[in-house]
């Protein structure tokens, strides 16, 4: 069961969309979740299984990419944590992401 997640930044307006979870069939392989490329400082939907012990990526479920919480709402996928608000802006590198579900597929 995967999630489709819009963000929007309350400082610059930078938005776009990423997906969390894998689908029924590729849940055992698949784990997408939102991430920082170290290199680039660039925003991507990684694959988590695949990434996770790289060192390449800082990922949103990470302390480090989370800030002031301030709604107090989360989701989650299996072990992973997102919080709604907050989240580090690639763009402006404010912590004032916001992250929306805003579909639910499978
Ligand atoms: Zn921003």
């Amino acid at each position: 069961m995967g999630n489709i997640v819009a963000t929007l930044c309350r400082s610059c307006g930078f938005k776009n969309e990423f997906r969390v979870g894998g689908g029924r069939f590729s849940h055992l392989t698949s784990c997408p979740v939102p991430a920082i490329n170290k290199e680039t400082l660039e925003f991507e939907n990684v694959n988590h299984y695949k990434h996770k012990d790289s060192g390449q990526y800082l990922f949103y479920s990470d302390d480090d990419l989370k800030g002031d919480n301030y709604n107090d709402k989360r989701f989650s996928n299996f072990d992973l944590y997102f919080n709604e608000e907050g989240n580090y802006c690639p763009s402006c590198r404010a912590k004032k992401l916001a992250f929306r579900i805003t579909m639910y597929v499978d």
